[in-house]
């Protein structure tokens, strides 16, 4: 049998692989730059050890994982899914709960990307709800969509905002017997007093996506967990494949669930909560930022006047932030992920020196983007 070329590979694919964009993470995107502060990781991570031999398949619900994190989380082990990444957790129920072609899910951006994006690869439209001034949920908006599943990201990335607990419950009240309510916390652990995880044991049809990313400091390991009613994590474990966590993920995410591990992420967690309020604290004292959000995670969102040549600046002083000009309801804003203490002094006078600079004329800019 002769090899295929090129064109006759792309011709045997799906129409709907044909038609979809790769996707560009902060990772893929990347090009060179010491300083990471582009996709909210967190600098101040713990190492880990492993031991063992690892000649034999895993469990595909380790147990010592779920009852540790569903200590942690305060729901009991039925109610608690390990996936790989939260961002599984999102895939697996737009599979389970949205008929191809058929279904819909409902999105309130400017929000997290992989709503969109899981929802195009299982054929599933997506409903458009900007939020109101970023931060408050358009209720009305939301109530004229007839979803499966309702995406909400609290706190809200890339805004930063926790989105009002009451409006989380008048969604659940409308949506009661019609759809699933996804609450996304995964950087809930900065405002760990606004998580929704209480209102489980009310509301039968919410789902809550937790990670260990962020605050824990684990986001190469790629493990997340989705919280939600027995008759949920049932639905989605018929869904996922059959050892999706390794033996050596297991290993680590047990021990950041420790006693000793939670205690750790929670002094992490305080020390990038001050060096994000010290950073709000200056850049509010940046002539040329001309709007900073209230962050309750570990990033903050600026508006400046041209986000791509402030993005490009930053990258020549070895600084990676990102640019978010893209999303629906914002312009010209830029994110800024909260890194180590060095990270942010090097940050702090590299944007000094960048907005004390003679700006570009404005007349360039749109010159500049089409280039
Ligand atoms: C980072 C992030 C995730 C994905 O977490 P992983 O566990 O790394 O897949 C999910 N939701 C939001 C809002 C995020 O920012």
């Amino acid at each position: 049998m002769s090899e295929l070329t090129v064109p006759e590979i792309n011709n045997l694919a799906r129409q709907l692989v044909k038609d979809l964009v790769p996707y560009a993470s902060a990772r893929s995107s990347m090009s060179g730059g010491a300083v990471w502060l582009n996709a909210n990781e967190n600098a101040l991570a713990p190492a880990y050890q492993l031991d063992g031999t690892f000649n034999r398949y895993p469990s595909c619900q380790p147990q010592a994982v779920i009852n540790a994190y569903a200590a942690y989380a305060g729901v009991s082990p039925e109610q608690v899914l390990v996936s790989r990444g939260a961002d599984e957790g999102i895939e697996l129920l737009i599979r389970s709960f949205c008929e191809p072609k058929i279904d819909s899910i409902t999105i309130c951006p400017p929000t997290y990307g992989m709503y969109a994006i899981s929802a195009q690869s299982n054929q599933t439209a997506v409903n458009k709800v900007l939020l109101l001034n970023s931060e408050q949920l358009d209720l009305a908006g939301i109530f004229a969509t007839e979803p499966k599943l309702v995406f909400i990201c609290s706190p809200n990335n890339p805004t930063g905002d926790l989105i009002p607990r009451q409006q989380i419950i008048a969604v659940l009240e409308h949506f009661k017997g019609k759809a699933l309510v996804v609450v996304d916390e995964a950087y809930i652990e900065f405002s760990p007093e606004a998580s929704v995880v209480p209102l489980l044991s009310r509301y039968p049809h919410l789902v809550v996506l937790r990670t260990l990313s962020k605050a824990f400091g684990l986001a190469g390991l790629r493990c997340g967990f989705t919280l939600a009613a027995p008759a949920v994590i049932c639905a989605l474990k018929k869904m996922i494949a059959p050892y999706p966590i390794a033996e050596p993920v297991a290993q680590i995410a047990a021990q950041a669930l420790s006693a000793q591990g939670i205690v750790q992420m929670q002094h992490s967690v305080k020390t990038i909560n001050k060096l994000r309020n010290d950073f709000i604290g200056a850049a509010q004292q940046l002539p040329g930022v001309q709007r900073v959000w209230p962050s309750n995670a570990n990033y903050v969102l600026l508006q400046v006047a041209d986000a791509a040549d402030c993005v490009a600046a930053l990258i020549n002083a070895d600084i990676l932030i990102r640019n978010q000009s893209s999303q629906l309801g914002l312009s010209q804003v830029v994110r800024v992920s909260i890194g180590s203490p060095d990270e942010m002094q090097r940050l702090a006078t590299a944007m000094q020196q960048y907005f004390s600079e003679d700006k570009p004329d404005p007349e360039n800019l749109e010159k500049r983007e089409h280039a």
